[in-house]
């Protein structure tokens, strides 16, 4: 079992992409499950869970990097009025890149009468061929602003037996809707821990930071432009202008100057 306060993490990742309301909670959740599938299946590798809304609105991207370091996308698509719809026909892709580069990927679409959280139970039963019962939540206190946001995930080991397999599962049914539970626990782990397991006995294994962060840096802006092409790269110098780039991350912003594009032009 999982558990995971996501909070500060979602809420920086809210801010950086603006974006409020019911997509603002679908993301949060997404964000949530991406921790929870990395944690659970590759601690070691990067987690990307993309969720294409449903009626082809909008779509969410949530980006897990090991050590905890975790950021997402948002995109409303056209109609900006439009919120990302989470439910019954979205799609949800979750790809894993191994450190050799090589990439594994699994698309489900979010069963009928289904939440993320269904859709995310049902990629670990189809992709992974994990039994794994996982609810991710988030409770907030205005349109962009987090009061809680966390999860959970539980997999039972085969060799439990049928009856207390039976009881766990009987015991998560109240446990399906977490927000509400989150904001009375400050999403605390521990506490969330403590409500599922209630009486059986357990061990505490591991705690694991997960926090909001980018990998953007000068450097790898500078790299981006190398897809400016040399004619123009060669004008710019020329003209001693700079670019300005914004990370779609985290909405830094970043001024490449002439002097900094030059060396794209020696060692192409
Ligand atoms: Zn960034």
């Amino acid at each position: 079992m999982i558990a995971t306060r996501t909070t500060q993490t979602v809420q920086a990742a809210i801010r950086a992409q603006k974006v409020t309301g019911t997509s603002a909670e679908h993301f949060a959740d997404l964000l949530t499950g991406a921790v929870i599938i990395r944690e659970t299946m590759a601690p070691n590798m990067r987690v990307q869970v993309a969720l294409r809304g449903a009626q082809q609105r909008g779509s969410l991207l949530a980006d897990a990097h090991p050590g905890g370091l975790t950021r997402g996308l948002v995109n409303l698509g056209h109609e900006t009025a439009a919120e990302v719809q989470a439910g019954p026909d979205a799609m949800i892709q979750v790809s894993r890149t191994f450190p050799s580069g090589a990439l594994h990927q699994g698309v489900v679409r979010i069963p009928s009468e289904g939440d993320l959280s269904a859709g995310l139970m049902s990629y670990m039963a189809s992709s992974e061929q994990v039994v794994s019962m996982i609810a991710v939540g988030c409770k907030m206190q205005a349109p962009d602003v987090v009061e809680a946001a966390g999860g959970y995930i539980v997999q039972v080991l085969p060799e439990i037996g049928e009856e207390p397999l039976r009881n766990m599962i009987s015991r998560l049914e109240r446990f399906k809707e977490i927000a509400s539970l989150l904001a009375s626990i400050d999403a605390a782990p521990e506490k969330l821990l403590e409500a599922l397991l209630y009486d059986v006995e357990h061990t505490k294994l591991e705690n694991t930071p997960v926090y909001f962060g980018c990998l953007c840096s000068p450097v790898r802006v500078v790299m981006s432009l190398v897809t400016l092409g040399r004619e123009d790269i060669e004008e710019l110098v020329k003209n001693r202008r700079s670019v300005d780039v914004t990370c779609d991350y985290c909405g830094t912003e970043y001024a490449v100057g002439p002097e900094q594009l030059k060396p794209l032009l020696e060692s192409s």
